[in-house]
């Protein structure tokens, strides 16, 4: 393998980090390359309504994800639509594993790989995926248009989506397992204000049951006295957090108690050259901003360890011409 053969930089995920990390990357010229299975933008896709990335007071999700990918092709990056299944530090460089069979040799990788939702682990759950259970209101909110909806949860996540549910379904019940809101004070307020949401507190849903049409029942449990008691309903969205996509993440790599990658200042893992960025690193607020800024703040150390490599190597030194 020549060094012209070796990527500078893999980015493995294009969400938000991701492409982030592809723009400065290529704005640094670093030969990289993009690894994204799906479709670009990962869960800002999922996103009705983006209020809160500076700059866009109002933005569409999948817009914002769209306009991420554009600035990034602008620069000429490359993409491969296909899953990396194998993340494989070594001493010279690392190597990437695709599922199509491909394997990319690279001296820095950034895993962007993000989060999957949380599920709650009760009967029905699974059963019921697609029948009236569901993980994403923008989604899946149409099918219950002046219907009545649980939605459970009491994060950020819970209160925007139940907002977005209560401008298309009759009623919306917030079920939360405790007696006060995680989510921000603002949309506490939102939920608080809008007359379609009554918060059911001290909460939890202990099954989910579904006759011929989908879920029409759920058995609820008092948190404080243990008292359970049924409730009819058409539709449950759950938002009760995420587990980070962590498979890809190489042995060796410190991981939280939750399996979100510990990084220092730079998203630098504890393998020389391996980064992690966005929604699967450990911190403190996960948020399409922070994921941007990860992004950058990896790519700038990739570039910056790369060529430091290289110098020491004596790879892409300028030498004169013989006379
Ligand atoms: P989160 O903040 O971790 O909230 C999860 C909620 O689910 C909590 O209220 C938690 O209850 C509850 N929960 C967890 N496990 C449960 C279980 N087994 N049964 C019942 N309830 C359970 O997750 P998130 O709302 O998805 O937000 C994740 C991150 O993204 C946060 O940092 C959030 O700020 C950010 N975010 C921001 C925005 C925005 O600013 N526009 C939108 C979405 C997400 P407890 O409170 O009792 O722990």
């Amino acid at each position: 393998m020549t060094d012209t053969d070796i990527y500078d930089l893999v980015i493995i995920g294009g969400g938000p980090g991701g492409l982030s990390a592809a723009i400065y990357a290529m704005r640094g010229a670093l030969k990289t390359v993009l690894i994204e299975k799906g479709i670009p933008g990962g869960q800002v896709n999922l996103s009705d309504e983006v209020e809160n990335y500076p700059g866009l007071i109002h933005a569409n999700g999948a817009e914002l994800a769209m306009k991420f990918a554009e600035h990034a092709r602008v620069y000429g990056l490359e993409e491969i639509n296909d899953e990396a299944i194998a993340v494989e530090p070594g001493l010279d460089h690392h190597h990437v594993r695709l599922a199509g069979g491909r394997n990319i040799a690279a001296h820095s990788v950034i895993l962007a790989t993000g989060g999957t939702p949380r599920k709650l682990d009760i009967p029905g759950e699974d059963d019921y995926y697609g029948k009236g259970v569901s993980y994403c209101a923008v989604c899946d909110g149409f099918f219950f248009r002046n219907k009545q909806v649980i939605v459970v949860g009491g994060g950020d996540s819970a209160c925007e989506e139940g907002l977005y549910l209560a401008k298309l379904a009759e009623q919306v019940y917030l079920v939360h397992r405790r007696d006060a809101l995680r989510a921000s004070r603002i949309l506490q307020q939102r939920v608080e204000a809008d007359c379609k949401i009554e918060v059911l507190w001290n909460s939890v849903l202990t099954e989910i049951q579904a006759g011929a049409d989908g879920v029409n029942q759920v058995r609820l449990q008092d948190t404080r006295n243990g008292d359970q008691r049924d409730m009819s309903i058409d539709g449950i969205f759950i938002f009760i957090g995420f587990e980070p996509n962590n498979q890809l993440v190489p042995k060796g790599v410190r991981l939280s108690t939750e399996g979100f990658v510990i990084t220092d200042g730079q998203c630098a893992t504890s393998i020389p050259g391996i980064y992690a960025i966005g929604d699967l690193r450990e911190k403190y607020a996960r948020q399409i901003v922070i994921s941007a800024a990860d992004g950058c703040t990896a790519a700038l150390s990739a570039a910056h360890y790369v060529e430091t490599r290289k110098a020491g190597s004596g790879a892409d030194t300028c030498e004169l011409p013989a006379t």
